[in-house]
């Protein structure tokens, strides 16, 4: 039978910084996300317990790695997607839950809305047993641990996508955000088909400075070329992060389509990444070349 996994943890990743621990983190996640899928568990429960895992390690941009907005903040984004029913859910800009992508998927499964934000979808989250945050200034790690906190612009996601045994494709992506962002900005991450998309053709998962990636609605695009212009995956997803850079963005995305293959494109410096399908064994990369 086919399965696929890809996970990410971030397009912001730069030359010279040592990822070793994400790597590690990284190699562990994949394989036990193979193993669940060739178990025969769903592409939607992967992708939710993979991307959970991410904000939980603090290693990643993301739930426990996230850093604050210029305002000492820090507001998360998250979204998935059901790609055998659409069914999708997000948060946008909520405070001190440990799993935001948790919080999308029990919007997804409540069924009324897809998206809610701020101090309600907190009150959603914490109602839907979603584990609070009781100590924000203990539990969050430094982002100066991503080794970009001097850099303007600098960005970080967590994102997997998912191809299940029964043909079913899901995807969920998880963020803190661009750092110095300002309260109250949202990027693609918890927008539906910008940062996150999937359906009965593909699963994608984008990171990168959202802006760009909301104006090409560059998730939705990479399913759009394929069933419009009869376009592979590999193609679709290069002409999507072609015309991010168009809008002055860079960043890259992993997709999944209903066959099993595989992309994990980008434009950035880097992007931590890894991969397995039911004919690959496990990949991990950061860097193309990886160094030496
Ligand atoms: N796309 C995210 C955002 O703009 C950041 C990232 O992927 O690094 O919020």
């Amino acid at each position: 039978m086919t399965y696929a996994l890809v996970i990410h943890g971030g397009a912001g990743a730069r030359p010279g910084i040592d990822y070793t621990d994400q790597r590690a983190h990284m190699a562990q996640l994949i394989a036990r996300g193979g193993e669940n899928l060739a178990d025969g568990r769903s592409a939607l429960d992967v992708v939710s317990a993979m991307v959970a895992d991410l904000e939980a390690s603090g290693l990643y941009v993301a739930g426990k790695g996230s850093a604050p907005n210029t305002s000492g903040i820090i507001e998360l984004d998250a979204s998935i997607m059901d790609g055998a029913t659409r069914k999708a859910g997000a948060v946008a800009a909520v405070s001190n839950i440990v799993n935001p992508v948790l919080a999308a998927r029990s919007v997804m499964d409540e069924g009324r809305y897809v998206m809610l934000a701020a101090e309600g979808a907190r009150a959603f989250a914490l109602a839907s047993g979603i584990a609070d945050v009781p100590d924000p200034e203990s539990y969050y790690t430094t982002h100066v641990d991503h080794g970009s906190s001097e850099v303007a612009g600098s960005h970080g996601t967590v994102g997997a996508v998912a191809l299940d045994e029964a043909g079913n494709l899901a995807a969920a992506t998880s963020t803190g955000g661009t750092f110095n962002k300002p309260a109250g900005r949202v990027g693609d991450t918890p927008l539906i088909g910008a940062g996150t998309w999937a359906d009965d053709l593909v699963a994608v998962s984008c990171t990168g400075i959202g802006e760009a990636f909301i104006r090409t609605s560059a998730a939705h695009d990479v399913s759009a070329r394929m069933r419009y212009g009869n376009v592979a995956l590999d193609e679709a997803a290069e002409a999507v992060l072609a015309e991010v850079a168009n809008c002055d963005g860079d960043g890259g995305l992993i997709a999944i389509d209903c066959n099993g293959r595989i992309t994990m494109p980008y434009n950035s410096q880097g992007m931590k990444r890894a991969a397995i399908t039911s004919s690959m064994p496990a990949v991990v990369r950061v860097f193309e070349p990886e160094p030496a």
